[in-house]
């Protein structure tokens, strides 16, 4: 059993703007427990920065912002497919905090790189598999910050990402999954492929069920393949499947 711990003295958060929460993104405090917690209600912040949650290296995990509000954790960061670069403000726009959750997990400070705590690690992987049950949030929409930001962080450092991750996500529970989403598909008619560019595009991004199998067109000349989705029609040009686009019906 996880230990939580309710310290929400942080005024560092934003609304969602209505946005749902669709991605978990790790982050370590470069510094001890205590130091990350006041900076995030000291008034001198100038980032006025915040997590949701903090795992100190006991395995208390501090809760600092609630769930429905945004916490002030990647607001420099690049998720493809929700913002891009505003060249304005030289920022991503919409901000990424509006559809995270940034859990930060206590790590001493560069170039200090000892191995984590196991305590630590099994109740932020305890943690994160239940946020990602409440939140229906799939493998791929669990990020680290670096993953995100990778000009500017690093974090978390040190930490084996795909050990964690399996054991967020089991691998039984990972091909239950896979199996049931093949089913579902075929339920509703429009075959499926598990590798297919569409399906796992429209999987990250949040488009809803499909609606059409997979169909080819050509437009000027060039072949194009799209499908349909509930919330957009997706499509790439033939054979590059790796530039898809969005367009509402
Ligand atoms: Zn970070």
């Amino acid at each position: 059993m996880v230990e939580y711990r309710d310290w929400y003295r942080t005024q560092y958060w934003s609304e969602r703007e209505g946005q749902p929460i669709r991605y978990i993104v790790i982050h370590d405090t470069e510094g001890p427990r205590d130091a990350a917690l006041s900076w995030w209600s000291s008034p001198n912040n100038p980032y006025k920065s915040s997590a949701h949650d903090l795992v100190d290296a006991s395995g208390v995990v501090w809760r600092c912002v609630p769930y429905d509000k945004a916490a002030h954790h990647v607001g420099g960061s690049h998720i493809p497919g929700f913002n891009q670069l505003d060249p304005k403000t030289g920022r991503y726009e919409p901000n990424a905090n509006l559809i995270t959750i940034g859990i930060e997990l206590e790590y001493p400070a560069a170039p200090a790189s000892p191995p984590w705590p196991q305590a630590q690690i099994d109740a932020a992987v305890e943690h994160v598999r239940e946020l990602v049950r409440t939140y229906q949030i799939p493998r791929a929409n669990v990020l680290r910050h670096m993953d995100i930001d990778p000009k500017n962080r690093n974090d978390p450092r040190n930490l084996d990402w795909e050990g964690f991750l399996n054991r967020v996500f089991p691998v039984v529970e990972q091909e239950l999954e896979r199996a049931l989403r093949h089913s579902a598909w075929n339920a509703g008619g429009i075959p499926y492929n598990p590798e297919a560019a569409f399906a796992s595009y429209a999987r990250e991004h949040g488009l809803g069920n499909p609606e059409t199998p997979e169909f080819d067109f050509t437009f000027d000349g060039q072949a194009y393949r799209g499908q349909g989705f509930s919330k957009a029609i997706i499509y790439a040009r033939a054979g590059q499947w790796n530039q898809i686009k969005e367009v509402p019906w």
